[in-house]
């Protein structure tokens, strides 16, 4: 469900021309809906017991007109990183809605964490127990941990998204669990809250979800009765999204709710769930136009202005986007759809039936709100797209495209050469 239809033949966002705001905005461009945003946000939350968490995922869609919409509407944020919890703070999430996850958090990180009063810091290691023990000492603070434990299951998602089997780098190995708590029980500068798993992102089958959180529940008691104080369960993010027609349902937030409440609910535990993708995929659509159409020996290609740079998904994972004219059309044409960025990899779809398109047309790749403009680079010397946000017939340019000039100004030439001429 999302608000990107089609009115009088041409593609609209909310009551939203998007061939009118390509032409005042330019192309490419990110456009998000903040009805679907609200929506998807809404009916994920109600899936769950009120006072559960929702700790939206900043890393999927960390736009500061996202977050903000987020925020009003009471959600908490899942950050990664320093940059990720000021973005978030600064969209008004309340420090004690924020939960700080990944595997790599430096000290300086911690230290802002246990400043801002963070609800909590989900620990992936041994090692970092120990350093956030030795920050918060010297903060004069107690950091309240999880520990994300790596329940060892299949979530049955793309290699490169899946992080809960014993073979990735995230996570406490279910065999050492016990172990992890105990010395953590150690660290007078700590306070054990709960505990936390993250088992993979797009995963479209409740059966992985139901094995880990079974694990976890079984943990909690283990536990528990090794005396630790075990009062929050964060089941982390990753239910999946239809990208393509032919893609099996996920599950609906009702049933993954229920799962939840089935395994889980009889432990009394504040419950926190961390959805990035399920919020904002659907809520984006990446807009851009076609800058060529280029016949081929064996096939017809379609050249757009937005490339891999502004959206690697199809690249990196192998992912699907939808492609649809932004002019209704009749699908007469068979296309593979491409990007300028020098590197075969830069397709965003193979064999793509779609109208007959000219140059100047404008299309649209749908399901790009998450994993989209904030994976963008400026590679080939390309400033990433534009982020628009749109609410009902209102529209604002959330992130504007850097200028030529803004993105090489970054670049200094150091004082041993000579100054360009
Ligand atoms: C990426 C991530 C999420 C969000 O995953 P989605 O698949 O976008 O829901 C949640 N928690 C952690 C720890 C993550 O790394």
């Amino acid at each position: 469900m999302n608000h990107f239809h089609y009115n009088d033949g041409r593609l609209f966002a909310e009551d939203v021309d998007l061939t009118q705001l390509a032409e005042k905005v330019g192309t490419p461009f990110y456009c998000y809906s903040s009805a679907t945003l609200a929506r998807h946000y809404r009916v994920f939350a109600d899936a769950f017991p009120k006072g559960t968490l929702i700790a939206y995922s900043v890393k999927a869609n960390g736009n500061l007109g996202v977050l903000r919409t987020l925020a009003e509407l009471g959600a908490g944020a899942d950050v990664v990183s320093g940059g990720e919890l000021k973005k978030a703070l600064k969209a008004g999430i309340p420090a004690n809605r924020i939960v700080f996850s990944g595997v790599g958090k430096t000290r300086a990180e911690m230290m802002l964490g246990l400043d801002a009063g963070i609800h909590q810091f989900n620990v992936e290691s041994e090692p970092e127990l120990v350093a956030l023990n030795g920050v918060a000492k010297d903060l004069g603070k107690r950091a309240p941990i999880t520990i994300r434990i790596n329940p060892d299951v299949d979530a049955k998602t793309h290699a490169k998204i899946t992080t809960g089997t014993s073979e990735n780098k995230f996570g406490i190995p279910w065999s050492r669990a016990r172990a992890a708590y105990t010395l953590a029980a150690s660290l007078p500068s700590l306070e054990i809250v709960g505990v936390d798993m993250h088992i993979g992102s797009q995963i479209t089958e409740l059966s992985p979800f139901e094995a880990a959180f079974a694990r976890v529940a079984d943990l909690v008691k283990t536990l528990r009765a090794d005396g630790h104080a075990i009062k929050r369960i964060d089941l982390g993010g990753g239910l999946g999204v239809p990208y393509a027609p032919t893609d099996p349902a996920p599950p609906a937030p009702e049933l993954y709710g229920a799962a939840v409440s089935r395994a889980v609910a009889d432990l009394g535990c504040d419950l926190i769930l961390e959805p990035g993708r399920l919020i904002a995929a659907n809520a984006g659509v990446l807009v851009s136009r076609v800058t060529y159409v280029k016949e081929g020996e064996a096939k017809k290609f379609l050249i757009l202005d937005a490339g891999m740079n502004d959206l690697i998904r199809p690249a990196m994972y192998d992912a699907h986007h939808e492609i649809v004219s932004v002019r209704e059309a009749p699908n007469s044409a068979v296309y593979d759809v491409v990007g300028p960025v020098c590197e075969s990899s830069d397709l965003f779809g193979a064999n793509r039936r779609l109208p007959e398109l000219k140059e100047g047309d404008l299309v649209a790749l749908l399901t790009a709100g998450a994993y989209g403009a904030v994976m963008a680079s400026a590679y080939n010397a390309r400033p990433p797209a534009a982020e628009v946000l749109v609410k009902g017939e209102q529209w604002a340019v959330v992130r504007p495209r850097m200028s030529d000039d803004e993105l090489i100004g970054l670049d200094r030439i150091p004082g041993w050469l000579a100054p360009q001429a």
